[in-house]
């Protein structure tokens, strides 16, 4: 929390302009587009009749967790053990852990967090994680919530065929320490499909599979009670299908170049805002004359779109990239090349791993920081 860019930036909170005089690169949070998220995908949901447990890998902030509890949703789900341990320890309850994982020593902490009180639910999708959950379980003292992971396309983790996961689900209800609850599908295949209609076609044939094999659950005597699945780039198809009983939206809450394109309401429908940003300061100009910046893939996961880069709210161009510790800005028509000392505020080309690699999110409002956010999770990939 206070090493970094975060001791330097700790005196500004509170103070008047202090937006633009953050040291950098720094991970900004426009707390205004932020909030609106929250409450806008809130209240899609609300509408729907689906919950929301948003999925912390996008953020793996207990600060960001509790906002969205308050907002209404049902809990947080994790990508990993480390992550989700970690919300726990901050103090964040319910937890889903939405991938299989395949370590006793895993399996063992994560029952021992629900003895400790975690309102712990995890998902299967071997018969031998079964087994390993309900020991764990059971030597803690413990009840662990199960969902059978359904592989509906992805092609990731999770069980393919019906009768595949009402034997995983068999053995969960008949297991001691384990709680059967449903199943998880995530259709991560379909999130990025950039026109509305072809996503939601694709979106349309994993619901399908999916219902399928509620089918053979409700069939086999073991009615899914929760369905968990869906993302930012199907949350929308997803209520209008009604087959998830909550969405796991992870990525709405900051956006990124890489959800730019993606048709996500319909022209006339509510959009989410680009809410981080990495504040970036031009250090030098080269032998071209060029603005030579202070953050490369150190500051931004660089797996997706260029970021555009912002002076005083105004796009000026966008960055390419010179290295892992540099960009450069690439000026848009008719715009100067800014001088030495400019700062800059650039959108991310990805903002779930753009966050991993910061310590702190630094919360804005207007020109002011009002707050520093640690990332409990950053770096727990395990
Ligand atoms: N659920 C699972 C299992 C995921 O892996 C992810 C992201 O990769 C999400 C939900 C959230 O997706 P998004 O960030 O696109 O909303
Ligand atoms: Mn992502």
């Amino acid at each position: 929390m206070t090493r970094g860019v975060a001791s330097l930036n700790l005196e500004l909170v509170g103070v008047a302009g202090s937006r633009a005089a953050l040291e950098t690169p720094a991970l900004l949070l426009d707390a205004t587009a932020f909030e609106r998220n929250v409450a806008t995908l809130a209240a899609l949901a609300k509408e729907a009749g689906t919950a929301l447990r948003p999925h912390a890998k996008t953020h793996k902030c207990a600060t960001i967790a509790r906002a969205q509890l308050a907002a209404g949703a049902i809990g947080i789900a994790c990508a990993k053990s480390g992550e989700l341990l970690a919300l726990f320890e901050a103090g964040v309850t319910p937890l889903m852990l939405t991938a299989p994982v395949a370590s006793q020593r895993k399996i063992e902490r994560l029952a021992q967090a629900a003895a400790r009180g975690c309102d712990l639910t995890v998902v299967v999708d071997r018969i031998g994680l079964v087994a390993d959950f309900g020991a764990a379980a059971r030597a803690a003292q413990t009840t662990i919530a199960v969902l059978v992971d359904c592989d509906t396309g992805l092609g990731r983790t999770g069980a393919t065929t019906p009768d595949a996961v009402v034997a995983l689900a068999r053995a969960t209800a008949a297991e001691d320490g384990l709680s059967y609850a449903g199943v998880q599908a995530y259709a991560g295949h379909v999130q990025h499909v950039h026109d509305n209609d072809t996503r939601r076609l694709a979106n349309r044939i994993a619901n399908e599979r999916l219902s399928a094999i509620l089918a053979a659950l409700a069939d086999a005597g073991l009615a899914a009670r929760i369905v968990s699945g869906g993302g930012t780039g199907s949350h929308t198809l997803d209520f209008e299908d009604k087959v998830l009983t909550e969405v796991q939206a992870g990525s709405y809450i900051f956006m990124d170049e890489g959800y730019r394109p993606v048709d996500l309401h319909g022209e006339n429908g509510p959009v989410f805002d680009f809410a981080m940003y990495v504040a970036v300061t031009v250090i030098a100009h080269n032998s071209m004359g060029e603005a030579i910046t202070d953050a490369g893939s150190k500051s931004f996961a660089i797996d997706g779109p260029q970021p555009r880069a912002y002076l005083d709210g105004r796009e000026i161009g966008t960055i390419a990239w010179v290295g892992d510790e540099f960009g450069k800005l690439v000026p848009h028509e008719g715009i100067a090349v800014p001088p030495v000392g400019t700062r800059i505020e650039c959108t991310v080309p990805h903002c779930d791993p753009t966050a991993n690699l910061h310590d702190v999110i630094h919360l804005v409002r207007g020109d002011r920081l009002e707050a520093l956010w640690p990332i409990e999770g950053r770096g727990l990939s395990d």
